[in-house]
């Protein structure tokens, strides 16, 4: 893998590998602790590479991992997770859920599907914000479900050096996650960023506040923290990303 690439010609190609048709590559289902228990479709394949990626192999070589499941397929499963656990709040997780117009696709029928089924619930879209930020107009289809979505970017720097060492993508696409933000927020629906505070530390995060006030974001952002596995501080210390606690 050479670094720092291009994340937009990535995306088509790891989206070529885990999209089939209609069909996207999962490797899990489970009820999962995180927002106070969610259900949870873990799937494979993202744009970035990032240093602390906890699904970091999976999604250095998606081709090796998980196997294609439909849209009905994993709304049936989802829904079954929930029924079984009386929850009705989802997520899909592990990777990037929309990497082009056919994993977004995808996503939306899962959405739909789910939407038949329950008359309330929610759906946290976790991203990295590339795509929708890139692609704008993406947002638009997103707006049907704005009652029952709500999108958190987890966003890789605090500035262009920071992103192109966190995420491994080249530095010209830092802001993109950053328009993604604004453009939900301005198409009202719920959305807001996310940061891993051991890497940003106090100075990081007070810097990506400032750069969100300036492109007229307000909003809190959201702490993420580390998993350190092993792979986890070896990616670290080969990106000369140091704990900034
Ligand atoms: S954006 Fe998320 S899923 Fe993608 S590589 Fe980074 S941490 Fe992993």
């Amino acid at each position: 893998m050479e670094f720092p690439f291009n994340p937009i010609e990535r995306a088509e190609a790891i989206e070529k590998i885990v999209m089939k048709n209609n069909k996207r590559k999962y490797y899990r289902f489970r009820f999962a602790p995180y927002y106070g228990g969610i259900v949870t479709a873990d799937t494979i394949g993202c744009c970035f590479l990032c240093a602390y990626c906890w699904n970091y192999f999976r999604n250095l070589k998606p081709e090796k991992f998980g196997e294609f499941f439909s849209p009905e397929e994993v709304a049936e499963k989802l829904i079954k997770i929930s029924e079984r656990k009386n929850c009705n709040k989802f997520r899909i997780s592990g990777a990037e859920p929309i990497l082009g117009k056919n994993s977004f696709s995808h996503l939306l029928k899962i959405l739909e599907l789910i939407k038949e089924k329950f008359r309330k619930f929610e759906f946290i879209v976790e991203t990295n914000g590339l795509i929708l930020g890139y692609y704008p107009e993406l947002i638009k289809d997103l707006k049907t479900f704005k009652s029952f979505i709500f999108v958190r970017i987890s966003i890789k720097g605090w500035d262009e050096n920071s992103f192109e060492k966190i995420s491994g993508a080249k530095k010209e696409y830092f802001t993109h996650p950053i328009e993604a933000l604004k453009k939900l927020k301005e198409n009202g629906i719920v959305a807001w960023p996310a940061i891993m505070f051991e890497i940003f530390g106090e100075n990081g995060l007070r810097k990506i506040k400032e750069r969100l006030k300036r492109e007229g974001i307000e909003t809190e952002v959201e702490i993420e923290y580390l998993e350190k596995y092993p792979f986890v501080e070896e990616n670290l210390r080969k990106r000369n990303l140091v704990d900034n606690r």
